[in-house]
Parts: C-alpha cells; sequence; structure tokens
C-alpha cells in the first residue's frame, strides 16, 4: 500500500493519522460521554462493516492463488505440517503463562464481585465438541457458508480448490488461475483504499464509543483481573512472540513489530481478527516481505484458529472463575484446562467477544457450571472489551509472526529486513 509516502511530512503518514485519531478517541469518548458515543458510534460500525464485506472474497482468492502455486503434494503438506506446528506451539505457550499468572497474582481470591456490574451474553454460536469442530469444517453449500462468513468452511473449500486448479491441464489451469490472481489484487487494492479514506475515522469513532459508554468505572470491581490478563498478554507479546522469532525464524522482533504497526493498530481497534486480516496480509506481503505463497496459506488460516491472546485469556479467565468460587483445581484438572482452551481459541470466531462466548466450553470441562458462574461471566464481560482489543492484537501478531517464520523457513530472502521509511 501507498500510505507510507517519502518525504512527506509526519503527520501525513497514514499510521500517525490513525494513532492521533485513536488520541483524539479517548479524549472524546472521555468527554462526550454516552451521548457522544452514540451520535459517532455509526462510523465505527461503518468501518467494520467495510473491512467486513472484504473477507470472504479475500480469503478465497488468496487461499485459492496460494494453494494453487504451491500445488497439491509435499509442498503444501509441509507449509500445512509447519502452519499447524506453529499454531499449537504457539498457543500452547500461551495457555502456560496465563496459568503462571493467574496462578501468582490470584486474582479471584477474595474477590468481591457484588459490585461488578453484569452484561447479557452476545448471541454467537458455540462449538460444542471436537467432533463439531471437524464437521463444521466441510460446508454442506459453500454459498450458504460464505454468506454466514463461516471461516473454516470457505478456507476448507478454497484449499480443495485450489488443489484441484492446480491438477488440471494448463488450457484450463492458467484462465482460472489468472482471474483468482487478478480478484485477488483487486480485493488488496480495495482493501487500501478503505484503509486510506476511512480508518482514521473509523478508529476515533470506534475508541470514542469504547471510552463514552465503559468509561472506567467498571474496571474497579475488576481491577486486578485485567491487569492480570494485561500482563500475560504483555508476556506473550513482548517476551514469548520475540524469542520464537529470534530463535526460532533467526527474525529481528523489533522489525518484525515496526512492520506491524498497522494491523497492531487495526485488531486494537476492530477487536476482530477476521476484520484486520485484510490489512495483515497487506502488511505481511508487503512491508514483512513474504511471498503471496506463504501468506494467502498462513494468514486466513491463523486468523481463524490461531488465537494465542484467546487461549490464554480461556485459561486464565477460568482459573480465575474457579478462585472466586473458593474451588480448587488440580494439576489433572489445569491441564484439562489448557488442552479444552487450546479447542476453544480454535473454535472462537475472529469477531469481537468470541473468546468470552467459548469460555463455557472450558468451564464445563472442569464441571464449573450454574448460575453463580453465569453471574462472574456476566461481570467479566462489562469489562471485556477493552481485554478483547488487547488480545486480539496478540492473536494478530502471532499470525504474523508464523508467517514471518514459515517464509523463512521456505528460504525467502529479505524476511523483516527492510524498514520503510517511517
Ligand atoms: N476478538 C478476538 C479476535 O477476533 C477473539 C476473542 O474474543 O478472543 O481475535
Amino acid at each position: 500500500m501507498s500510505e507510507t509516502i517519502p518525504g512527506a511530512k509526519w503527520h501525513q503518514q497514514l499510521h500517525w493519522r490513525i494513532a492521533i485519531a485513536m488520541a483524539l478517541g479517548v479524549i472524546a469518548g472521555l468527554i462526550g460521554g454516552e451521548p457522544f458515543a452514540d451520535a459517532v458510534g455509526w462510523l465505527g460500525t461503518l468501518f467494520i462493516k467495510l473491512l467486513k464485506m472484504i473477507i470472504v472474497p479475500l480469503v478465497v482468492t488468496s487461499i485459492v492463488t496460494g494453494v494453487a502455486s504451491v500445488g497439491a503434494g509435499a509442498g503444501l503438506g509441509r507449509l500445512f505440517g509447519k502452519t499447524m506446528g506453529y499454531y499449537m506451539l504457539t498457543s500452547a505457550f500461551a495457555c502456560i503463562v496465563g496459568l503462571v499468572m493467574v496462578n501468582m497474582i490470584q486474582p479471584g481470591v477474595g474477590a468481591d464481585l457484588g459490585a461488578a456490574e453484569t452484561e447479557e451474553m452476545p448471541n454467537l454460536t458455540v462449538i460444542q465438541s471436537p467432533v463439531d469442530l471437524i464437521l463444521d469444517i466441510v460446508p454442506e453449500n459453500v454459498f450458504a457458508a460464505a454468506a454466514e462468513a463461516k471461516m473454516l468452511a470457505i478456507i476448507f473449500f478454497s484449499i480443495v480448490l485450489g488443489i484441484t486448479i492446480s491438477t488440471l491441464q494448463r488450457t484450463h489451469r492458467e484462465p482460472l488461475l489468472g482471474f483468482f490472481e487478478a480478484a485477488f489484487e483487486t480485493m488488496m487494492r480495495l482493501t487500501g483504499g478503505i484503509i486510506r479514506l476511512v480508518a482514521p475515522i473509523g478508529v476515533f469513532a470506534l475508541i470514542a464509543k469504547l471510552m463514552g459508554t465503559t468509561g472506567l468505572g467498571a474496571f474497579k470491581a475488576l481491577g486486578l483481573y485485567a491487569l492480570m490478563l494485561v500482563a500475560g498478554l504483555t508476556v506473550h507479546l513482548l517476551v514469548t512472540l520475540p524469542l520464537i522469532l529470534r530463535f526460532l525464524g533467526g527474525i529481528n522482533p523489533i522489525r518484525h513489530f515496526r512492520n506491524m504497526v498497522q494491523p497492531i493498530v487495526m485488531a486494537f481497534s476492530t477487536s476482530s481478527s477476521g476484520a484486520t486480516l485484510p490489512v495483515t496480509i497487506d502488511a505481511v506481503e508487503n512491508k514483512v516481505g513474504a511471498s503471496n505463497r506463504v501468506t494467502s496459506f498462513v494468514l486466513p488460516m491463523g486468523a481463524t484458529v490461531n488465537m494465542d491472546g484467546t487461549a490464554l485469556y480461556e485459561c486464565a479467565g477460568v482459573m480465575f472463575i474457579a478462585q472466586v468460587l473458593g474451588v480448587q483445581l488440580g494439576i489433572e484438572q489445569q491441564l484439562l484446562v489448557v488442552f479444552t482452551a487450546l479447542l476453544a481459541s480454535i473454535g472462537a470466531a475472529a469477531v469481537p467477544s468470541a473468546g468470552l462466548v467459548v469460555i463455557f466450553i472450558v468451564l464445563e470441562a472442569v464441571n464449573l457450571t450454574g448460575p453463580q458462574v453465569e453471574l462472574i461471566v456476566g461481570a467479566m464481560l462489562a469489562v471485556d472489551r477493552p481485554l478483547d482489543m488487547y488480545r486480539t492484537v496478540i492473536n494478530v501478531f502471532s499470525d504474523s509472526c508464523g508467517a514471518a517464520i514459515i517464509a523463512k523457513s521456505e528460504g525467502e530472502e529479505g524476511i523483516d529486513e527492510e524498514v520503510p521509511a517511517a
């Protein structure tokens, strides 16, 4: 994307505009309160809708071109193995960080949630079991899956479509591939246009709405809980993932951070890895320097199944609830929490609050059910949005680290080596 205009003044650069929009959003939201939040909220919704509008065609065209260029066979199997291996590894690390934090800080012990406000759960579908998860991957009707933005199903169909195209005779393969490549370029250009024109206003509205409606009051009762989560997420973002980047990929983490500023800001303001995906693909291809062959496979899959922030949150959140209720979970049960948290993070949709909804899967696994549990989850929901924003940043950042590491392991050169002038 051409938003980094060489020689332009700093305030003309898009990432500064977005940062300023964020700061103004905080101030305007705190001063204007709910009336202001209500007045500008629609601009934020509009921005998210514009990003979501691109997701399905972008994911389909991106995966089909990526997979068809790798072709069926060993290359694809290797890429798939590396992608899944990386995702499982980092999510497991995230779970461990979450468990260590919650056991160390113990925010739930003696917490008085009587003063906390509770909220209604959003109405999202929850995948109940690993078998459900597998059945959900294969769509009955591709168009229905696309209409409902069922990402796992769309990814599955696009992969098999890409493989099939790669086996066609040249006369059929080339025009079809040309079509998908051109469509992919078009979607990327559309993404660039939306980001350039609408992102600063959208981000301003989203942050102002958050500050105007949630404010800081809700944090009093759940302050230590929120602090513990922020600490855990920060450790994963600033310690675990940089170490993985450095030692698994030989990549300079600071450069990677600098190249990823825009997706990080987008993830933070939209709370949705899905809505951020177009921006993530753009940054990993054009700034990090990974090939379309790798990004088109690793990133859409990552946005859907790799959620380190969510996995960390599931573990720490469930342990917090157990602490509030005075229930002791032994090591075996904590391992069960880790296992189901991994599944829950895979099953969670890449949309706001999905993490909190799937927490019930993990709670059920360790028999924490009933009205008291629902009350605590309701109280957690009251402070969830800012935490969700932060865990979405971790989710997206882990995807981009994966893409960079895998691109390098596939022999690609120049990964995170040049930082465009800021
Ligand atoms: N909002 C997160 C995401 O889109 C999911 C979650 O709620 O944890 O990545």
